[in-house]
């Protein structure tokens, strides 16, 4: 049996139901991310196994024990919160005590266990010191560590960097995940921020409208986006209308345009469907290979690493990313170009 199990899990206020029928298997030691828009029940689910709110129906269990109906204090859990929630009037040290202290551990090991706490967050020197003295980022870092002090089952992170600013966001990303794994700790993170719970997480949750539409790892929920909602939701998607020429040898003609995609003998000629594909598969200005079709662009935004151009195709808007290099000649708006991709990159949507 996995090591957290959440079986069957619903949660209903009133008219919403906020989650339906969660179903989720947790290996020890896995970090797991639950990712969706606002309000599709991230939170809800993560308080549902912190304690902190009731299911309607179904089930948590924790390391073989039902901890469903359990008070937040019975769970031996640790949480992280988006506001940090450190005590104002406690110093550092004190803060990361806590736990330890209403557990009434020895003295000599609270001590040891802070010492310990602050070498792992990096922020030896800092123990006498009070949240105010610190930068949020450090005021995250002594939240993280007051959860890990009590060497909880599970550690849960609700949006843990969301009040930070992007540069001390990376960062401290890298050390929520350095920390989780020196520690071989299991834990939960919910984000609305596909780039942090791609980037972090052993498997991706995707949830929409309090349901799981995917679970996987970043690689496949990227690559291989199972509904329509994934498919947009994690990256950057072009959705273009085709019609089926001949399913068999997976041609599909898209304006003048007949387009080589992979066979896809479940589907009939003369149906409309809909081309996925990323923009970092669109190539511009090339005339290889067999998928080409010609476009005018729209506007080029140069992104760092990237240069992302937004392209007219015959009607459609679509995006086509460039890796950035020096020798690049930027496209400009109003550029006649011609876009191509390899017939592996995309796949088809049946409905159009
Ligand atoms: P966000 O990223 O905005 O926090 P979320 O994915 O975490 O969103 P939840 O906070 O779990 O979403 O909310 C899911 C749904 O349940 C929403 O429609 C929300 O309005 C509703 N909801 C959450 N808590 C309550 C509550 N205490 N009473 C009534 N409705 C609630």
């Amino acid at each position: 049996m996995a090591y957290l199990s959440i079986r069957n899990l619903s949660k209903r206020f009133g008219q919403t139901l906020a989650v339906r029928d969660f179903n989720l298997e947790v290996e020890r030691g896995e970090f797991v991310s639950f990712l969706g828009p606002s309000g599709c029940g991230k939170t809800t689910t993560l308080r549902m196994i912190a304690g902190f709110e009731t299911p309607s129906s179904g089930s948590i269990i924790l390391d073989g024990v039902d901890i469903t109906f359990l008070p937040p204090n019975r769970r031996h859990i640790g949480m992280v919160f988006q506001s940090y929630a450190l005590f104002p009037n406690l110093t550092v040290a004190d803060n990361i005590a806590f736990g330890l202290k209403v557990a009434k551990r020895p003295p000599e090991e609270i001590r040891k266990t802070v010492g310990e706490m602050l070498d792992l967050i990096r922020l030896s020197g800092f123990e006498n010191r009070y949240p105010y003295q610190l930068s949020g980022g450090q005021q995250q870092r002594v939240a993280l560590a007051r959860a890990l002090a009590i060497q909880p089952r599970v550690l849960l992170l609700d949006e843990p960097l969301s009040a930070l600013d992007a540069k001390i966001r990376v960062e401290l990303r890298s050390e929520i995940r350095r920390i989780q794994q020196t520690l071989g700790i299991t834990a939960i993170y919910v984000t609305h921020d596909q780039e942090e719970a791609l980037s972090l997480s052993d498997r991706v949750v995707v949830m929409y409208e309090g349901k799981i539409e995917q679970v996987g790892t970043p690689f496949e929920v990227y690559n291989y986006p199972q509904t329509r909602f994934v498919a947009s939701f994690i990256g950057q998607l072009n959705l273009i209308p085709v019609t089926v020429e001949d399913p068999k040898r997976g041609l599909v003609r898209f304006g003048n345009s007949l387009l080589q995609v992979d066979p896809a003998p479940h589907l009939n000629r003369g149906q409309t469907v809909t081309l996925a594909l990323r923009p970092e598969e669109m190539n511009l200005g090339h005339i290889e290979g067999r998928n080409h079709v010609e476009g005018r662009v729209l506007d080029v935004m140069f992104l760092g690493a990237i240069v992302r151009v937004r392209v007219d195709l015959q009607g459609r808007e679509v995006l086509a990313d460039l890796f950035n290099e020096r020798q690049l000649a930027l496209p400009r708006p109003g550029d006649q170009v011609i876009i191509n991709f390899p017939p592996h990159a995309c796949w088809i949507i049946s409905e159009a």
